[in-house]
């Protein structure tokens, strides 16, 4: 079983698909954590990549697609794909790919939430550059302050979590990734995430799921 979890940024995507892979043993692939690796690795690709991410614009198709292409040669099964697709020609190539490997995307989680709550939640973010886990400064701040509670890692603030980027952020979902509920409707379980809890969503998703 493939799934996507889509949604605006600070939607909560990334939080559930950790939720999914430690308790339900699915496999994630994060385009956005795979782009900030290359970044810190200083790789060509991490280069590209900084340009459009620091500006709140999606990196072009083509580089992502062949950087999921790569990941695809070791799993094709069992992914909980958080950021990608983006973009409806990016879902036709994801499609295309699966298909080589007899596979598809089963579920599409879409998160539902109010844009005060993401852009409240992406300036308020705060991020564990370890486990990938996020913290709010004001709501859900870890039990020693900016040390992750799991790893002890110290917390950063993700470069693009700044109000200015954000507003491009929401832009580029809006007009780029929104397109995707349509695109993906016949297997789409809407779901909606305000006012919840991390673990009350969760348990609403593996509901939906059956799992
Ligand atoms: P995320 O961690 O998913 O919020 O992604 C951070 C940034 O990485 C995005 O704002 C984009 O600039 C870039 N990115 C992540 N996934 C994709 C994708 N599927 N297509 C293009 N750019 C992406």
């Amino acid at each position: 079983m493939n799934i996507l979890m889509l949604g605006a940024p600070g939607s909560g995507k990334g939080t559930q698909s950790e939720l999914l892979c430690d308790k339900k043993a699915f496999i994630h692939l994060s385009t956005g954590d795979l782009f900030r690796k290359n970044i810190s690795g200083e790789t060509e690709l991490g280069l590209l990549a900084k340009s459009y991410i620091n500006q709140g614009y999606l990196v072009p198709d083509d580089v992502t697609n062949k950087m999921v292409q790569v990941f695809l040669k070791s799993e094709s099964d069992n992914l909980i794909f958080d950021g990608y697709p983006r973009t409806i020609d990016q879902a036709i190539e994801l499609d295309i790919m699966l298909r080589t490997y007899d596979k598809s995307l089963s579920h599409v989680i879409y998160l539902d939430i109010d844009n005060s709550v993401l852009l409240d939640r992406i300036v308020n973010r705060l991020v564990c550059p370890t486990c990938k886990r996020s913290y709010h400064k004001i709501t859900r701040r870890p039990l020693v302050e900016n040390i992750c509670d799991f790893d002890s890692t110290n917390l950063i603030v993700r470069e693009d979590d700044t109000l200015d980027k954000v507003n491009q952020r929401l832009l580029t979902y809006n007009t780029q990734t929104k397109p995707l509920i349509e695109f993906y409707k016949d297997r789409l379980i809407k779901i909606n995430a305000n006012n919840k809890r991390p673990e009350e969503l969760f348990a609403i998703i593996s509901e939906a799921l059956g799992i």
